[in-house]
Parts: structure tokens; C-alpha cells; sequence
């Protein structure tokens, strides 16, 4: 029996507890905060999308850094099997559009009491307001840990670091892990706010505040090469834009943020083509001759955008849409099919659903999760770099790599 060390009462924390725990070791866990699962609380609007339905091919289409590394853990440990250790502790869940899985009852906070009553049933001991300051180790083998304040050392003969990333500070997840793992000699690749708003340098978007566009699809682009192209939902917000369709896009955009300029380009009306499309509005504008381009628009766009799309199209807003040239109605044609704004940054963790990049996975065993520099020390979660698109991913991968690290200790 092993005496183990989790650090941090997240979701990996949580389940890597349970999993090391239900394996006979005596387990405790370390969290700073006065209650366990804080980010999982606020997960998916309150509901938490605790995991996906799909295929597990989809797992790995879905994760953005480093999916070829997580092939033990998801297989050792997958959304169905998540699913059924779920139904095991009583949760009801259910599967909603785009295969994602919510608990029944909607409410986070029954996902968090489920796993704190397996946590109890497993007699895993659990040290709120406990905040680890360092790790030590000796002789490449994990020795015990520090708790700040108390300045006092506890041993331990297995730790799993379990700390998350740097998103949403509030709940506690400020990378720490990343500061134990530097130390202990890990490599921490570059780290980014990620599935995170845009900052665009258009001053435009401020006039389009809170206007939600559906059906459209954004391409987004550096320099010429396409770097993410997808349909969906979009808003525009007071600094830029932001929606399930954006956070995805920064996801695929970050790597290529630094290196020169990002082009985000939106077609509005994805599902006519840009002869279509003319076609239309000739027909429109013909019904309408003696009107002024202004007050034409309005079955085409929404009524925000009406304004900002004849700034940008340069087309003298009064003129009769009689007088419009050919020319100037196909020029407007290109402006609905590439609404092109440039992308000025990725706003802050804040705002950002998960952190991309982490402890590198080049200096972990796949299967056991643990450090290929340190004897027993192992990691789980976001602190790994590790990423994933929404829809219940990100979770998972908590949950997988949590469950091979608890299952792996001996
Ligand atoms: P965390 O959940 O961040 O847990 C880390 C824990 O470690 C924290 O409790 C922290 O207090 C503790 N800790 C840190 N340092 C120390 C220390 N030194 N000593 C003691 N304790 C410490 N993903 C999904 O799949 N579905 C969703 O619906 C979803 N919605 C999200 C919504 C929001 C707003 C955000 C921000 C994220 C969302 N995510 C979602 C992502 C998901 O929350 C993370 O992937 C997941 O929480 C990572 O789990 P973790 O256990 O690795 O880290």
C-alpha cells in the first residue's frame, strides 16, 4: 500500500483520488480552496459538460495538443466507461445535441457531491484550505510535499499533481503544478489562454456589441494559410468577438498568434453562393427601386449590422438602389461572403475556458502518467499539455488521464 499525495481537489484531483484509493492505497488529497471542484462548478453554465457520447476516434479528432499521447489513457478509460462510473455513484446523466452529457438534473454541483461521497465511502482524506508550496524530492524520488504557511513537510512515497492550469484564477487553478514540475526539472512548453475570445483591432465590432450571428462560417487565416474554417455561432462583444465558433478558432490560432498577422474572416450568408447571392439582392433591389440602399437591407442582415456592412462596403448609404452600379452591388457581395477583420490578440485567462500548453508529455510515461525525471510523481489533468475543443473534451481528458495516474500507482 502506497501512501499518496493528491494536489489539488479538482476533477483530475477528484478522480485520481478515487481511482488510487478504490486500489487499497491511503490517499489524501490537498486543496487550497475551502471546498473541492470550484472550476467544475461553474463548468458548462452551471451544468457541466462532463463528457462526450461520441466515438472515441472523436475524443482524439477533438483534443488539439498532443492527441496521439493520450491513446492509453482513453483507451484505458474512456467516455463510456466515464459514463458508466458516473451511473455507478448514482448520478443520472443524459446526452444532449452534439453528443454532449450533462447530469440530469443540470446542476453541477450534483456531478461534485456524487464524487465527494465516493471520495468519503473510500475514506480518502481530504486537507482544505491547504495550499501545497513545494514538492520534494530526493534522489529523483518523491520524498513528501511543503504546506505554505505551516512550513511543514508531510511524506509521502507517491504524488499525483493534479493543480489544472492558469484559466479562471478565481477557482483556484493559478499554475502552481507548473512552478513544482520547473522545479523538479519537467519542461514547460509556452502557455496561452485558450477556447478564448478574440481582441479585434476593427473599432467597429464595439457598435456591434452583444449582436449574435448564427448559420455563418469563419475562416481564419495567416498570412494565406488557412488555419481554421468551421460553421457556426458567433457574437460580437465590446473588445471583439467571441462565441462557440471563435473559442474553437483561437484554440487552432494561438501557435500562429506571435508570428504575424491573423485574419478572421466571416461569411455571412455561408449558404448561397457569391452568384446566388447577387442574384438575390439584384431581385431585392428591383422590388424595391425607388429606396435608398440604407433601408433595403433588412431582410438580408441584421439590423446592427446594416450600418457597419455599408461603412465597410463604401457605397453611399442614401443612394437610390437604382443608381447602385453593377459593380457596386458585387463589391457588396464580397463584403457579406468575407467580412474580413484582423485579430489582434487572444484576451486573457480570465476569460478563457482552458490553458494550452503545460507539462510536457515527452517527459511522461502515457500509460502510468508518471515522470520519466521523477519516481514516483505523477501528473493529471490541464497542468499536462494537453488541450481540447468544447463539448465535454476537456473533461475527459482530466478524467482519463486522472483515472491511468490513481489506477497506475502500485
Ligand atoms: P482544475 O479543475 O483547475 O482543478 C485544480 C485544483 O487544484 C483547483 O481546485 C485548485 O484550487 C487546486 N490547486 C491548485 N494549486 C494548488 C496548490 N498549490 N495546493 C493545493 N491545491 C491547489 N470542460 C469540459 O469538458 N466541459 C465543460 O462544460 C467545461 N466548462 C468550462 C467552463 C469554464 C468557465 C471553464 C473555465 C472551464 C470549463 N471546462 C470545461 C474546462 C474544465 O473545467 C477543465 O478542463 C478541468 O477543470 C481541468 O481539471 P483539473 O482537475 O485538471 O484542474
Amino acid at each position: 500500500m502506497s501512501k499518496v499525495c493528491v494536489i489539488g481537489g479538482g476533477a483530475a484531483g477528484m478522480m485520481a483520488a478515487i481511482a488510487a484509493a478504490r486500489n487499497g492505497h491511503h490517499v489524501t488529497i490537498f486543496e487550497k480552496n475551502e471546498k473541492l471542484g470550484k472550476k467544475l462548478f461553474i463548468t458548462g453554465k452551471g451544468r457541466c459538460n462532463l463528457t462526450n457520447a461520441c466515438e472515441i476516434e472523436q475524443l482524439f479528432a477533438s483534443t488539439i495538443s498532443n492527441p496521439k499521447f493520450l491513446y492509453s489513457a482513453f483507451y484505458g478509460f474512456d467516455n463510456m466507461q466515464l459514463m458508466e462510473f458516473f451511473r455507478e455513484l448514482g448520478l443520472k446523466i443524459k446526452v444532449e445535441r452534439g453528443d454532449r452529457v450533462f447530469p440530469m438534473s443540470d446542476k453541477s454541483s450534483d456531478v461534485i457531491r456524487v464524487l465527494e461521497e465516493e471520495l468519503k465511502r473510500l475514506n480518502v482524506d481530504i486537507k482544505y484550505r491547504t495550499e501545497v508550496e513545494e514538492v520534494i524530492v530526493s534522489d529523483n524520488i518523491v520524498e513528501g510535499i511543503r504546506i505554505k504557511e505551516q512550513k511543514k513537510d508531510i511524506y509521502f512515497n507517491r504524488i499525483i499533481i493534479a493543480t489544472g492550469g492558469l484559466s479562471y484564477p478565481a477557482t483556484g487553478s493559478t499554475g502552481d503544478g507548473y512552478q513544482f514540475a520547473r522545479a523538479l526539472g519537467h519542461t514547460i512548453t509556452k502557455l496561452s489562454p485558450a477556447l478564448v475570445p478574440f481582441q479585434i483591432r476593427e473599432s467597429y465590432v464595439k457598435e456591434l456589441q452583444g449582436l449574435s450571428l448564427k448559420n455563418v462560417q469563419v475562416t481564419i487565416r495567416a498570412g494565406k494559410k488557412e488555419i481554421f474554417k468551421d460553421f457556426g455561432e458567433m457574437l460580437f462583444t465590446h473588445f471583439g468577438v467571441s462565441g462557440p465558433l471563435i473559442l474553437s478558432g483561437s484554440s487552432y490560432s494561438i501557435p500562429y498568434l506571435k508570428k504575424g498577422e491573423l485574419t478572421l474572416s466571416i461569411d455571412l450568408k455561408p449558404a448561397l453562393s457569391v452568384e446566388q447571392l447577387d442574384n438575390r439582392l439584384l431581385r431585392e433591389f428591383s422590388e424595391v427601386q425607388n429606396k435608398q440602399f440604407k433601408n433595403v437591407l433588412d431582410k438580408l442582415l441584421p439590423k446592427k449590422l446594416i450600418p457597419v456592412m455599408i461603412k465597410i462596403s463604401g457605397i453611399n448609404m442614401d443612394k437610390k438602389v437604382n443608381l447602385i452600379t453593377k459593380e457596386e452591388r458585387k463589391h457588396f457581395t464580397d463584403c457579406l461572403k468575407n467580412m474580413e477583420m484582423h485579430i489582434e490578440d487572444v484576451r486573457g485567462y480570465n476569460e478563457a475556458i482552458i490553458t494550452q500548453g503545460g507539462v510536457t508529455v515527452k517527459e511522461i510515461n502515457p500509460s502510468t502518467m508518471e515522470s520519466q525525471l521523477v519516481q514516483g510523481l505523477y501528473f493529471a489533468g490541464e497542468v499536462l499539455d494537453l488541450d481540447a475543443l468544447t463539448g465535454g473534451f476537456n473533461l475527459q481528458i482530466a478524467w482519463s488521464t486522472a483515472y491511468a495516474a490513481g489506477n497506475a500507482i502500485q
